[in-house]
Formats: C-alpha cells, sequence, structure tokens
C-alpha cells in the first residue's frame, strides 16, 4: 500500500523504518521533512495546503497523521474520500483539553478536576472552586509542559494570567500523583485489540526523559484499569491505529492527563523491547492487517536525547544499548533520538541507563 501521513518528524519515520520491510511506501506531508528524508516522497508543506492536500490524496490508498495538531479540517476533507485511521474525531477530542476531559469524564474514566477559563473574573472562580495548588493550562497546542503554569499560592494568578491569556484557558486541580504512567494500545480496521504493558514514565521541564517498560511494580490489576481506560476511548470513537494515553497514579487508581491518537514517544521502547513495536502495530492496524504480539523482551529503558546528539561510539559501548538518531539538527529542547536498553531487570540496567543518561546531557 501507498501510506499517505500527515506530518513528518521522527514519529513519521520510525513509521516508515517499521512499515518499509512490510513492503508498504509512504508519502509525507510535511514542510521540513529532514527526519523523513530517503525513506518516502516528500510533500513539503503542511495540511493546510488545499492544493498540497489534493497532491497527497492523489497517490495513496490511505492516510495517517503522526502529530496530534494536524487541522481537523484537513483529516475530514482527507475522509470524504480516503480511509484515515485514527478517526478524524480523535484528533478533535485530543485537541482541546476540556473536550477531551469532558469526553473521558463521559467514558467514566476519571481525570483531575477541571473548570475553563475565559477571563480574570473566570479564573478567581476557578481558583475558589479548586482550590490551591491548580495548574493553568492553554485548552489547545500545548505540549511538552508548553503553556502552562502552575498556581501555588493566591499571588501566582496574576504572573499566570499575563503569561497566558489571550486563548481559552483551563485550570485543572493539582494531581499529588505517586507517579506517571502512560498506556499505548493498538485496535485493527476489525476491533482487535492489543496493549503493551503499562510504562512509568520521568518527565524534566515537561519533557519525557525516561521511560521504564514495563511499569516497576506493575499489577495485574493496574494494568487492568489502563487497558479499561483505553478500551473505552477504543470503542467510542471505532478507533483504528495506535493510542496512547497519559495517565497519573494516584494510590491504586489511574486518572488520564491526557490522549494521543498517534504512536508516542514513552512507545519508543518497544522497538526493541518488544516482539512488535507500536509503529509496526500502527501499521498493520491501518493496512488492516492482523495485530502483532506486544510481548515485551524483558525489563526495558528509553532515554530520550534531547538538544544534543551523543557521541554515538560511546553509546554504543554500552552492552545492549540500542540508539536510535532521527537525523534532526540539534536544538535546545529537540527530541534528536533515544536510546533503548533491554536486560533482566530494572535493577540490572541501572547503572547503564545511569551512564547513558550521562552521555545525553552532553
Ligand atoms: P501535560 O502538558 O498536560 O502533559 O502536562 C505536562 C506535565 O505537567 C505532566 O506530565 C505532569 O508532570 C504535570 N502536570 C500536568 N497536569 C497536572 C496536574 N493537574 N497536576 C499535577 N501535575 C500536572
Amino acid at each position: 500500500m501507498r501510506i499517505g501521513v500527515l506530518g513528518g518528524g521522527q514519529l513519521g519515520r520510525m513509521l516508515a523504518l517499521a512499515g518499509i520491510p512490510l513492503g508498504h511506501d509512504f508519502v509525507f506531508l510535511e514542510p521540513g521533512g529532514e527526519a523523513v528524508r530517503g525513506l518516502g516522497e516528500l510533500i513539503a508543506a503542511s495540511a493546510d495546503d488545499r492544493s498540497a492536500l489534493d497532491r497527497l490524496m492523489a497517490t495513496v490508498d490511505l492516510v495517517t497523521y503522526e502529530f496530534e495538531n494536524v487541522p481537523v479540517s484537513a483529516a475530514r476533507t482527507v475522509a470524504a474520500r480516503l480511509p484515515v485511521f485514527p478517526p478524524p474525531e480523535a484528533l478533535s477530542v485530543s485537541q482541546d483539553r476540556v473536550v477531551e476531559k469532558t469526553f473521558f469524564r463521559e467514558l467514566g474514566i476519571p481525570t483531575a478536576r477541571f473548570v475553563a477559563v475565559d477571563s480574570r473574573p473566570d479564573l478567581d472562580r476557578a481558583v475558589a472552586a479548586l482550590g490551591l495548588p491548580a495548574v493553568l493550562k492553554t485548552r489547545r497546542l500545548g505540549y511538552d509542559g508548553k503553556g502552562q503554569r502552575v498556581l501555588r499560592v493566591p499571588a501566582d494568578l496574576g504572573a499566570a494570567w499575563a503569561a497566558l491569556a489571550g486563548t481559552p484557558l483551563v485550570l485543572e486541580a493539582f494531581v499529588s500523583f505517586t507517579r506517571e504512567l502512560s498506556i499505548v494500545g493498538v485496535r485493527g480496521r476489525d476491533g482487535a485489540e492489543a496493549f503493551y504493558p503499562l510504562v512509568e514514565n520521568h518527565h524534566r521541564d515537561g519533557i519525557l526523559r525516561r521511560t521504564l517498560a514495563p511499569a516497576p511494580g506493575l499489577t495485574p490489576a493496574l494494568q487492568a484499569i489502563g487497558e479499561g481506560h483505553a478500551r473505552r476511548v477504543f470503542e467510542r470513537l471505532r478507533y483504528v491505529g495506535v493510542l496512547a494515553i497519559e495517565l497519573f497514579q494516584v494510590g491504586e487508581d489511574l486518572l488520564a492527563n491526557e490522549m494521543a491518537p498517534r504512536v508516542h514517544n514513552s512507545g519508543h521502547w518497544t522497538i526493541d523491547g518488544a516482539a512488535t513495536s507500536q509503529f509496526e502495530n500502527h501499521v498493520r492496524a491501518i493496512a488492516g492487517w492482523p495485530l502483532g504480539s506486544t510481548a515485551v523482551r524483558g525489563a526495558v529503558a528509553m532515554v530520550n536525547l534531547i538538544g544534543t546528539t551523543p557521541d554515538p561510539a560511546a553509546v554504543l559501548a554500552v552492552p545492549h544499548a540500542r540508539l536510535h538518531l532521527y537525523g534532526k539538527e540539534p536544538k535546545a529542547g529537540r527530541k534528536v533520538g533515544h536510546v533503548t536498553i533491554v536486560g533482566a531487570s530494572h535493577t540490572a540496567l541501572e547503572r547503564d541507563v545511569t551512564v547513558i543518561e550521562a552521555l545525553a546531557r552532553g
């Protein structure tokens, strides 16, 4: 099949690296496209360029996307002519935090308490309703911790309002979580579902730094809750493809923070650490093919390379380290690659992870 991808960053790159061996061709619609160079045809334009979208549609069998800020209108334009997976509805849910949290709650999936904020009096009312601490976020276009401020004391409101006002906002109650987890699952065109184990995610400055898979101490009960959340989303949206849900663990429960209707950074470990990667499973799902096993190969750690590329030889000198570079120019805060290590247990991996993290810091 010829697969059209809206977007062409590292996720598009890893989709192609998984899909090409299965016999697929890729066409990317992406203004830059350095990460997908050599992996398919590139239409150097964004998805809101109608003539570029027409050129893409004329040459592919189906379309998917690899970033969640694709204009919903573009996805719907494509859907009128060609299969688009995941469904455009998933995009419109995930692009607005209020819509997303309302959607979760309607499905019985718990979230932080939240109040939409459109004015300064709204903010005061929201703080009165939720209390402090709380997190003020832009409803749309926030990522990697951008577009949010933690409010700890009433004096924080003014600066947070000054920084974020001018766009619709949401105030969320601050969740004192035990840890941050995520679940990655996949649903096929025939409705078959498969889930990877919950993973533990460590962020710094709002950016994912490290993922441990499976999440240390993961119990079947917690896994069942995570799968239950994802299954409800799958079924409500008649979803096809890979979905990730970012979760806060509170006691033995899981609150949904946000969902990504695409392959996800916290699933990169599956390339080296699972029988079938999230990328291959996404391609299988959208192609209408059987899903691959999500079985795990051991304890896995994934370390993101952010802002700087370490010496590849130094990384590869660590036994069992697998290096993935994205072909992107290093820039502060930019994800330029990741390293995966698979071992017998998380304890056994600790020393190597420390070495990789030191190399990652440059
Ligand atoms: P987000 O952009 O929603 O993924 O938030 C980025 C990070 O901020 C999360 O990974 C959490 O570490 C933290 N965070 C976001 N929302 C909350 C909340 N309601 N309570 C506590 N921490 C939060």
